[in-house]
């Protein structure tokens, strides 16, 4: 039996990639600190015999005892919240992280798989962003501490890639939702969902017009487990074209939970990227994948997760 190891596999992305390769016959390792992940997103996983959790931090020496297929480096703070209060355990599950799991992968011979993201290219001034795109960072800004791990942790992957021969793939994620994002990461999506669900007033930064594209977990789950079969080394973006201005979004998630709630406008913040969308012309062809979820649909099962959620919650 092939074992992999999800690192982050407790958290949105990582916890959803453990019952995929738990659901194709895989034996998974899965490696959190919890810092940001949460054991309520894998305790239904336990009960499958070929299911085991670590509670490790990666920035710390990795020791695992028999063979492993892969491994997908999934651990860190993902959301622009997340990363500025955790800054220095950002920059080192990236630079450290990212360090550790190849010499792993080496030792292993492992495939390894990065967790990018569409950050790599900052406030981008191409438009929609190609893979050959260099991107548009502020490395001391305060998106600086994820975006620069990412981009290290890029270089490091092809530096292990061409030094040591380790068969690696990068995937660059753009915007993803869906049930098992926390309440309240602050990102755009479970904020609006949460605000509105409450009757509470939705918080649009700036003045909304800023863009984004967001794609369905479970269309990114299945992008990921197809390059990690592929042979591909460079990055490869992952994410759902469909564009639209967060105001825009604000005004879909009001129609779509049916909720009175009223849009109020907050500062935005610094290094807030004007717009992002994937090119992925490249997946396409070499994956032979696009997302099939639609907004709509993605959102009302993810409306769906976060109403469980608040009905769960102690009355009072
Ligand atoms: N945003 C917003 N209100 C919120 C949270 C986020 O208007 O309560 C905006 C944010 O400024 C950004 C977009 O929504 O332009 C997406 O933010 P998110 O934190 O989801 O992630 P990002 O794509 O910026 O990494």
């Amino acid at each position: 039996m092939e074992r992999v190891l999800i690192t982050g596999g407790a958290g949105f992305i990582g916890s959803h990639l453990c019952e995929r390769f738990l659901a194709e016959g895989y034996e998974v390792l899965c490696f959190d600190n919890l810092l940001t992940g949460d054991m309520r997103n894998i305790a239904h996983l336990f009960r499958n015999e070929r299911f085991t959790f670590f509670k490790q931090n990666v920035t710390n020496y990795l020791h695992v005892s028999g063979p492993l297929y892969a491994i997908l480096h999934f651990a860190s703070p993902a959301s622009p919240i997340d990363y500025q209060e955790l800054p220095i355990q950002t920059l080192k599950v990236g630079s450290l992280g990212t360090h550790n799991t190849l010499g792993l992968a080496k030792a292993k011979g492992a495939r390894y798989l990065l967790a990018s993201t569409s950050e790599v290219y900052g406030d981008p001034q191409v438009h929609p962003q190609k893979e050959d795109y260099w991107g548009n960072v502020n490395p001391i800004g305060p998106r600086g501490v994820y975006d620069e791990a990412k981009r290290f942790a890029e270089a490091m992957v092809m530096a292990y890639h061409h030094h040591h021969q380790v068969d690696t793939r990068i995937v660059r994620i753009f915007n993803t939702f869906g049930p098992r994002m926390r309440r309240r990461d602050g990102r755009v999506v479970p904020t609006f969902i949460d605000q509105a669900l409450r009757g509470r007033d939705l918080t649009v930064f700036g003045d909304g017009s800023q863009t984004r594209s967001f794609c369905y977990v479970d269309d990114m789950v299945e992008g990921i487990y197809r390059l990690l079969l592929s042979d591909y080394h460079l990055p490869v973006n992952l994410g759902n074209p469909r564009e639209m201005s967060v105001l825009e979004f604000a005004r879909k998630i009001i129609a779509l939970t049916g909720r009175e709630s009223r849009i109020v406008y907050h500062d935005l913040p610094v290094d807030d990227p004007k717009v992002r969308q994937p090119d992925i012309s490249l997946a396409k062809k070499l994956l032979g994948w696009e997302p099939r979820v639609s907004l709509d649909e993605g959102l009302r099962r993810t409306i769906a997760y976060f109403q469980e959620l608040i009905h769960a919650e102690p009355k009072g």
